[in-house]
């Protein structure tokens, strides 16, 4: 595993389609979407250069799972979600193809999914909150953070602070779905076009990035998002049947951002 770590509260266990067929019939269940049989190539990921050298995916629409021979419980399964998502027609991804707003509503349901059966290590909320004091190793920590993951240290420091940089941005995005939230007075349609202009230069930048770094934006913001979800009692197979209402009515992955995801996040039930 060298030093890979998982945000969810699971153990690591052997991956194999046995392992992975039951994973999918759990997700269906958690998901609210019907039990089948899928016929998935299972591929074996290398993690040989260290941390964070393996992302664990599933490629829908090639009829694919990527993991490594041993992985956590949490990694599959958020995995899974995204690979019954997308053979049942409903991850955005695919539907309208790759976008920001695509990815986060695709995020947000194998955040919610995974959540509910796992549980979080850390609160993504006071995880960033963390993140965002910029306190970084000092030097024996960061001797003891290079022996556990196998890179060299300024290669982690360079890593985190890149992180760093990004979660200040990520904070930004939080703040205008909060605004958004907040000004529940105006037409739907309106409100979407006023947070869109408030979150330009988060577009701008999300575009400019590698795509590990775009991973790491979106994974924190639907992380934050889910949790908040939770809290307000909306459960993964809610979202799922917004999401196949919006795609039957020809909502763009934007609008059910904001109005499925965000609204619901930021809106304190009574
Ligand atoms: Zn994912």
């Amino acid at each position: 595993m060298k030093g890979r770590v998982s945000p969810y509260k699971s153990a690591i266990v052997d991956i194999d389609r046995n392992y992975i067929d039951e994973v999918l019939r759990r997700c269906s269940s958690v998901l609210g979407l019907p039990e089948r049989r899928y016929d998935f190539e299972l591929i074996y990921g290398d993690d040989s250069a260290g941390f964070g050298s393996f992302v664990p995916s599933a490629q829908p629409g090639l009829n694919r799972i990527a993991l490594l021979r041993q992985d956590y419980e949490g990694s599959a399964f958020h995995e899974a979600v995204h690979y019954v998502m997308g053979q049942n027609g409903l991850f955005l991804m695919c539907v309208e193809g790759e976008n920001l707003y695509s990815r986060l509503v695709d995020e947000t349901v194998a955040e919610l999914a995974t959540s509910e059966v796992f549980g979080y290590e850390i609160s993504p909320a006071n995880f960033l909150e963390e993140a965002l004091k910029h306190d970084y190793p000092d030097s024996e920590e960061l001797k003891k953070l290079a022996q556990l993951t196998y890179l060299e240290p300024q290669y982690i420091m360079a890593m985190l602070r890149k992180e760093g940089e990004d979660f200040e941005v990520v904070k930004g995005f939080i703040d205008a779905e909060t605004k958004y939230a907040a000004g529940m007075l105006m037409s739907s349609g309106e409100r979407v076009q006023t947070v869109l202009r408030e979150l330009h230069d988060f577009q701008a930048y999300f575009y400019s990035q590698e795509f590990r770094s775009q991973t790491g934006m979106a994974s924190m913001i639907a992380r934050y998002n889910a949790e908040r979800m939770s809290r307000n009692n909306v459960h993964a197979r809610k979202l799922v049947s917004w999401i196949d209402d919006g795609i039957n009515h020809g909502n763009t992955s934007t609008q059910m951002f904001f109005e499925n995801v965000a609204d619901h996040a930021f809106t304190e039930k009574s």
